[in-house]
Protein backbone atom coordinates (compact mmCIF):
# COMPACT_ATOMS: atom_id res chain seq x y z
CA UNK A 1 0.00 0.00 0.00
CA UNK A 2 1.53 3.34 -0.53
CA UNK A 3 2.30 5.62 1.99
CA UNK A 4 1.23 9.40 2.27
CA UNK A 5 3.67 11.44 1.79
CA UNK A 6 3.50 13.80 4.87
CA UNK A 7 4.39 10.98 7.31
CA UNK A 8 7.63 11.76 6.25
CA UNK A 9 10.01 14.58 7.55
CA UNK A 10 11.68 16.85 5.10
CA UNK A 11 15.54 14.85 6.03
CA UNK A 12 13.52 11.38 5.27
CA UNK A 13 12.77 12.41 1.72
CA UNK A 14 16.21 13.73 0.94
CA UNK A 15 17.43 9.67 2.17
CA UNK A 16 15.31 8.65 0.04
CA UNK A 17 15.93 10.59 -2.78
CA UNK A 18 19.49 9.82 -2.75
CA UNK A 19 18.69 6.06 -2.00
CA UNK A 20 17.02 6.75 -5.60
CA UNK A 21 19.71 8.63 -7.89
CA UNK A 22 17.71 11.78 -7.30
CA UNK A 23 19.05 14.86 -6.38
CA UNK A 24 18.40 15.89 -2.60
CA UNK A 25 17.39 19.63 -3.30
CA UNK A 26 14.33 18.47 -4.96
CA UNK A 27 12.79 17.46 -1.69
CA UNK A 28 12.75 20.70 -0.75
CA UNK A 29 10.33 21.29 -4.30
CA UNK A 30 8.67 18.81 -3.47
CA UNK A 31 7.50 19.70 -0.06
CA UNK A 32 6.82 23.07 -1.29
CA UNK A 33 4.22 21.46 -3.55
CA UNK A 34 2.27 20.23 -1.28
CA UNK A 35 2.74 22.53 1.68
CA UNK A 36 2.85 25.91 -0.30
CA UNK A 37 0.94 24.85 -3.45
CA UNK A 38 -1.51 22.86 -1.27
CA UNK A 39 -0.63 19.98 -4.41
CA UNK A 40 -2.64 16.56 -4.46
CA UNK A 41 -1.18 14.73 -7.28
CA UNK A 42 2.26 14.50 -8.38
CA UNK A 43 1.38 14.92 -11.82
CA UNK A 44 0.98 18.20 -11.46
CA UNK A 45 4.87 19.09 -10.03
CA UNK A 46 5.78 20.38 -13.36
CA UNK A 47 8.98 21.65 -11.80
CA UNK A 48 10.12 18.30 -11.48
CA UNK A 49 10.68 15.57 -14.23
CA UNK A 50 8.47 13.12 -15.30
CA UNK A 51 10.20 10.09 -14.39
CA UNK A 52 10.53 11.69 -10.75
CA UNK A 53 7.06 12.60 -10.60
CA UNK A 54 6.21 9.21 -11.48
CA UNK A 55 8.69 7.86 -9.03
CA UNK A 56 7.36 9.38 -6.35
CA UNK A 57 3.20 8.14 -7.36
CA UNK A 58 4.59 5.04 -7.20
CA UNK A 59 5.88 5.06 -3.46
CA UNK A 60 3.47 7.94 -2.21
CA UNK A 61 0.09 9.76 -2.28
CA UNK A 62 -0.57 13.26 -1.11
CA UNK A 63 -3.86 12.35 1.28
CA UNK A 64 -6.48 14.31 2.40
CA UNK A 65 -9.04 13.69 5.63
CA UNK A 66 -12.46 12.75 4.57
CA UNK A 67 -14.41 15.61 5.87
CA UNK A 68 -17.79 13.45 7.39
CA UNK A 69 -19.83 16.23 9.08
CA UNK A 70 -18.98 20.14 10.26
CA UNK A 71 -20.77 21.98 12.42
CA UNK A 72 -20.52 26.08 13.11
CA UNK A 73 -21.25 27.77 16.37
CA UNK A 74 -23.18 30.26 17.32
CA UNK A 75 -19.90 32.24 18.39
CA UNK A 76 -18.36 31.37 14.81
CA UNK A 77 -16.22 28.33 16.41
CA UNK A 78 -16.23 25.91 13.58
CA UNK A 79 -15.80 22.27 14.19
CA UNK A 80 -14.52 19.32 11.76
CA UNK A 81 -15.30 15.59 12.26
CA UNK A 82 -12.87 13.49 9.89
CA UNK A 83 -12.59 9.85 9.05
CA UNK A 84 -9.86 8.42 8.92
CA UNK A 85 -9.01 5.93 6.43
CA UNK A 86 -9.25 2.87 9.04
CA UNK A 87 -12.73 4.42 9.58
CA UNK A 88 -11.82 5.72 13.06
CA UNK A 89 -13.08 9.63 13.72
CA UNK A 90 -10.99 12.77 15.26
CA UNK A 91 -12.49 16.42 15.55
CA UNK A 92 -10.68 19.26 15.23
CA UNK A 93 -12.11 22.92 16.13
CA UNK A 94 -11.42 26.00 14.57
CA UNK A 95 -11.84 28.94 16.83
CA UNK A 96 -12.20 32.96 15.49
CA UNK A 97 -10.51 35.50 17.42
CA UNK A 98 -10.72 39.10 16.74
CA UNK A 99 -7.56 39.68 14.88
CA UNK A 100 -6.65 36.18 13.56
CA UNK A 101 -8.02 32.60 14.07
CA UNK A 102 -6.42 29.02 16.22
CA UNK A 103 -6.64 25.65 15.18
CA UNK A 104 -6.87 23.09 17.88
CA UNK A 105 -6.06 19.73 16.68
CA UNK A 106 -5.83 15.95 17.69
CA UNK A 107 -3.07 14.09 18.26
CA UNK A 108 -4.22 10.81 19.24
CA UNK A 109 -7.70 8.54 18.24
CA UNK A 110 -9.13 8.28 22.26
CA UNK A 111 -6.52 8.96 24.99
CA UNK A 112 -5.53 6.50 27.49
CA UNK A 113 -4.60 8.84 30.40
CA UNK A 114 -9.06 9.22 31.64
CA UNK A 115 -8.86 11.94 32.89
CA UNK A 116 -12.52 12.15 34.74
CA UNK A 117 -13.61 15.46 33.55
CA UNK A 118 -12.49 14.34 29.53
CA UNK A 119 -15.04 13.17 26.87
CA UNK A 120 -12.26 11.72 25.13
CA UNK A 121 -11.07 10.10 27.87
CA UNK A 122 -14.67 8.30 27.79
CA UNK A 123 -13.79 6.40 24.10
CA UNK A 124 -10.77 4.95 25.50
CA UNK A 125 -7.22 4.98 23.67
CA UNK A 126 -7.97 3.49 19.95
CA UNK A 127 -4.17 4.45 18.46
CA UNK A 128 -1.77 7.30 17.49
CA UNK A 129 -2.26 9.80 14.53
CA UNK A 130 0.43 9.65 12.05
CA UNK A 131 2.29 13.11 11.53
CA UNK A 132 0.71 13.02 8.08
CA UNK A 133 -2.88 12.72 9.90
CA UNK A 134 -2.00 15.75 12.22
CA UNK A 135 -0.80 18.08 9.27
CA UNK A 136 -3.95 17.72 7.66
CA UNK A 137 -6.09 18.61 9.53
CA UNK A 138 -3.95 22.24 9.64
CA UNK A 139 -3.39 21.54 5.98
CA UNK A 140 -6.95 20.89 5.15
CA UNK A 141 -8.80 23.34 7.21
CA UNK A 142 -6.73 26.34 6.19
CA UNK A 143 -7.26 24.90 2.55
CA UNK A 144 -10.87 25.39 2.92
CA UNK A 145 -10.83 28.94 4.88
CA UNK A 146 -11.91 32.13 2.80
CA UNK A 147 -8.79 34.17 4.09
CA UNK A 148 -6.37 31.68 4.92
CA UNK A 149 -3.32 34.12 6.31
CA UNK A 150 -5.82 34.67 9.26
CA UNK A 151 -5.39 31.16 10.84
CA UNK A 152 -1.84 32.24 12.39
CA UNK A 153 -2.31 29.98 15.36
CA UNK A 154 -2.32 26.20 16.52
CA UNK A 155 -2.80 24.45 19.45
CA UNK A 156 -2.42 20.94 20.41
CA UNK A 157 -5.20 20.36 22.74
CA UNK A 158 -7.54 18.34 21.12
CA UNK A 159 -8.19 14.78 21.45
CA UNK A 160 -5.33 12.57 22.69
CA UNK A 161 -2.19 13.56 24.78
CA UNK A 162 0.11 14.91 22.44
CA UNK A 163 3.12 13.86 24.43
CA UNK A 164 2.50 10.00 24.32
CA UNK A 165 2.95 10.14 20.77
CA UNK A 166 5.73 12.05 20.86
CA UNK A 167 7.76 11.23 17.86
CA UNK A 168 4.76 11.76 15.30
CA UNK A 169 3.60 14.69 17.07
CA UNK A 170 7.11 16.12 17.06
CA UNK A 171 7.64 15.31 13.26
CA UNK A 172 4.02 17.02 12.48
CA UNK A 173 5.02 20.14 14.49
CA UNK A 174 8.69 20.42 12.64
CA UNK A 175 6.46 20.44 9.26
CA UNK A 176 3.95 22.71 10.52
CA UNK A 177 6.56 25.09 11.69
CA UNK A 178 9.20 25.02 8.91
CA UNK A 179 9.18 28.46 7.59
CA UNK A 180 11.21 27.19 4.47
CA UNK A 181 9.15 24.30 3.09
CA UNK A 182 6.38 23.47 5.45
CA UNK A 183 3.17 24.80 6.74
CA UNK A 184 5.40 28.33 8.10
CA UNK A 185 3.58 28.71 11.55
CA UNK A 186 5.56 30.93 13.46
CA UNK A 187 6.93 28.06 16.42
CA UNK A 188 6.06 31.05 18.93
CA UNK A 189 2.10 30.93 17.71
CA UNK A 190 2.17 27.04 18.50
CA UNK A 191 1.49 25.82 21.85
CA UNK A 192 1.28 21.81 22.87
CA UNK A 193 -0.39 20.96 25.76
CA UNK A 194 0.34 17.75 27.84
CA UNK A 195 -1.30 16.45 30.91
CA UNK A 196 2.24 15.92 32.47
CA UNK A 197 4.38 12.74 30.79
CA UNK A 198 7.40 14.21 32.63
CA UNK A 199 10.23 12.54 30.43
CA UNK A 200 9.14 13.62 27.08
CA UNK A 201 8.59 17.57 28.48
CA UNK A 202 12.35 18.27 28.05
CA UNK A 203 12.83 16.31 24.83
CA UNK A 204 10.09 18.56 23.26
CA UNK A 205 12.23 21.88 24.56
CA UNK A 206 15.02 20.34 23.10
CA UNK A 207 13.09 18.99 19.27
CA UNK A 208 10.98 21.84 18.82
CA UNK A 209 10.71 25.29 19.71
CA UNK A 210 6.64 25.30 20.63
CA UNK A 211 5.21 26.80 23.69
CA UNK A 212 4.16 24.41 26.65
CA UNK A 213 0.99 24.57 28.12
CA UNK A 214 0.46 21.71 31.19
CA UNK A 215 -3.12 20.77 32.36
CA UNK A 216 -2.42 21.32 35.73
CA UNK A 217 -6.59 21.36 37.37
CA UNK A 218 -5.14 20.60 40.77
CA UNK A 219 -2.60 21.87 43.40
CA UNK A 220 -2.13 19.18 45.82
CA UNK A 221 -1.28 15.02 44.68
CA UNK A 222 -5.03 14.03 46.05
CA UNK A 223 -7.20 16.02 44.17
CA UNK A 224 -4.88 15.88 41.27
CA UNK A 225 -4.79 11.79 41.12
CA UNK A 226 -8.55 11.79 41.46
CA UNK A 227 -8.60 13.90 38.56
CA UNK A 228 -6.28 12.97 36.28
CA UNK A 229 -4.85 9.08 36.51
CA UNK A 230 -1.31 9.95 35.03
CA UNK A 231 -0.66 12.31 38.54
CA UNK A 232 0.20 8.88 39.96
CA UNK A 233 2.78 8.10 37.96
CA UNK A 234 4.15 11.79 37.23
CA UNK A 235 3.07 13.26 40.95
CA UNK A 236 3.22 17.42 41.18
CA UNK A 237 6.68 18.03 42.38
CA UNK A 238 8.14 16.31 39.71
CA UNK A 239 6.05 17.78 36.95
CA UNK A 240 6.85 21.42 38.11
CA UNK A 241 10.62 20.03 38.46
CA UNK A 242 10.34 19.29 34.68
CA UNK A 243 8.41 22.67 34.05
CA UNK A 244 11.87 24.71 35.90
CA UNK A 245 13.90 22.13 33.40
CA UNK A 246 11.91 23.10 30.23
CA UNK A 247 13.91 25.85 28.11
CA UNK A 248 11.76 28.72 27.65
CA UNK A 249 12.62 31.46 24.83
CA UNK A 250 12.70 35.09 25.80
CA UNK A 251 9.72 36.15 26.93
CA UNK A 252 8.07 33.28 26.70
CA UNK A 253 5.89 31.49 29.42
CA UNK A 254 4.58 28.10 30.76
CA UNK A 255 0.97 28.42 30.07
CA UNK A 256 -1.06 26.30 32.96
CA UNK A 257 -4.25 24.85 32.41
CA UNK A 258 -7.36 25.37 35.53
CA UNK A 259 -10.67 23.62 34.82
CA UNK A 260 -12.14 24.85 37.39
CA UNK A 261 -14.86 22.62 39.05
CA UNK A 262 -17.38 23.08 41.85
CA UNK A 263 -16.80 21.38 45.04
CA UNK A 264 -13.50 19.93 43.49
CA UNK A 265 -10.62 22.47 42.79
CA UNK A 266 -12.10 26.01 43.31
CA UNK A 267 -11.95 26.79 46.65
CA UNK A 268 -10.49 29.87 47.84
CA UNK A 269 -7.69 27.56 49.85
CA UNK A 270 -7.08 25.63 46.27
CA UNK A 271 -6.25 29.13 44.96
CA UNK A 272 -3.96 30.04 47.80
CA UNK A 273 -2.01 26.64 46.83
CA UNK A 274 -2.11 27.13 43.25
CA UNK A 275 -0.45 30.51 43.87
CA UNK A 276 2.33 29.00 46.42
CA UNK A 277 2.73 25.74 43.94
CA UNK A 278 3.76 28.05 41.29
CA UNK A 279 5.49 30.27 42.75
CA UNK A 280 9.30 30.24 41.12
CA UNK A 281 7.88 29.82 37.68
CA UNK A 282 7.29 32.04 34.85
CA UNK A 283 3.69 31.51 34.14
CA UNK A 284 0.59 32.83 32.81
CA UNK A 285 -2.25 30.58 34.17
CA UNK A 286 -5.45 29.80 31.94
CA UNK A 287 -8.87 29.17 34.40
CA UNK A 288 -11.11 27.50 32.38
CA UNK A 289 -14.77 27.40 34.05
CA UNK A 290 -15.81 23.61 33.50
CA UNK A 291 -17.93 22.64 30.68
CA UNK A 292 -20.76 20.75 31.61
CA UNK A 293 -22.16 17.46 29.63
CA UNK A 294 -24.48 14.95 30.38
CA UNK A 295 -26.16 13.84 33.46
CA UNK A 296 -23.94 12.68 35.76
CA UNK A 297 -20.40 15.06 34.85
CA UNK A 298 -18.99 17.91 37.05
CA UNK A 299 -20.24 21.53 37.94
CA UNK A 300 -19.08 24.27 36.42
CA UNK A 301 -18.50 26.91 39.59
CA UNK A 302 -20.39 30.13 40.62
CA UNK A 303 -19.45 32.91 38.64
CA UNK A 304 -18.44 34.61 42.22
CA UNK A 305 -16.44 31.59 42.97
CA UNK A 306 -14.47 32.02 39.73
CA UNK A 307 -13.97 35.63 39.98
CA UNK A 308 -12.47 34.92 44.06
CA UNK A 309 -10.41 32.08 42.20
CA UNK A 310 -9.08 34.56 39.63
CA UNK A 311 -8.34 37.53 42.10
CA UNK A 312 -6.44 35.55 44.95
CA UNK A 313 -3.74 34.97 41.79
CA UNK A 314 -3.64 38.28 40.67
CA UNK A 315 -2.84 39.20 43.72
CA UNK A 316 0.18 37.18 44.21
CA UNK A 317 0.60 39.27 40.93
CA UNK A 318 0.16 35.81 38.52
CA UNK A 319 -1.34 37.13 34.80
CA UNK A 320 -4.72 35.34 34.81
CA UNK A 321 -6.95 34.37 32.10
CA UNK A 322 -10.99 33.40 32.52
CA UNK A 323 -11.12 31.02 29.59
CA UNK A 324 -14.80 30.81 28.26
CA UNK A 325 -14.53 28.42 25.70
CA UNK A 326 -16.00 28.77 22.55
CA UNK A 327 -17.79 26.36 21.08
CA UNK A 328 -19.98 24.95 23.91
CA UNK A 329 -23.23 24.51 21.46
CA UNK A 330 -21.68 22.24 19.22
CA UNK A 331 -19.62 20.17 22.27
CA UNK A 332 -16.51 22.12 20.70
CA UNK A 333 -15.13 23.36 23.55
CA UNK A 334 -12.26 22.02 26.37
CA UNK A 335 -13.28 18.91 27.36
CA UNK A 336 -15.77 18.47 25.45
CA UNK A 337 -14.04 16.53 22.49
CA UNK A 338 -15.66 12.86 21.27
CA UNK A 339 -15.50 12.33 17.83
CA UNK A 340 -19.43 11.08 17.47
CA UNK A 341 -21.42 12.02 14.48
CA UNK A 342 -24.84 12.22 16.72
S1 LIG B 1 -7.72 15.87 29.05
FE1 LIG B 1 -6.23 15.37 27.44
S2 LIG B 1 -4.88 13.89 28.44
FE2 LIG B 1 -6.71 13.96 29.71
S3 LIG B 1 -8.01 12.31 28.89
FE3 LIG B 1 -8.59 14.21 27.81
S4 LIG B 1 -7.41 14.15 25.93
FE4 LIG B 1 -6.44 12.71 27.36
Amino acid sequence: MLTDIKNFSIDQIKTWLETNGVQVYRAGQIFNQIYLHQADDFNNMTNLSKELRRLLAQHYTISRLEKVKKSISKDGSEKYIFKLTDGNLIETVLIPEKNHATICISCQVGCALGCQFCRTAQNGFIRNLTSGEIIAQVRDIRQEMDNPQRLTNIVLMGMGEPLANYQNVVKAVNTLTDRHFGLQFASRRVTLSTAGIIPKIALLGHDTNVNLAISLNAADNDTRSRLMPVNRKYPLKELLNACRGFPLKPRRRITIEYVLIKGINASTADAHRLARLLRPLKVKINLIPYNEYGKNSFQRPEFDTIQAFREILVNHHYTVIIRHSKGRDISAACGQLRAQLL
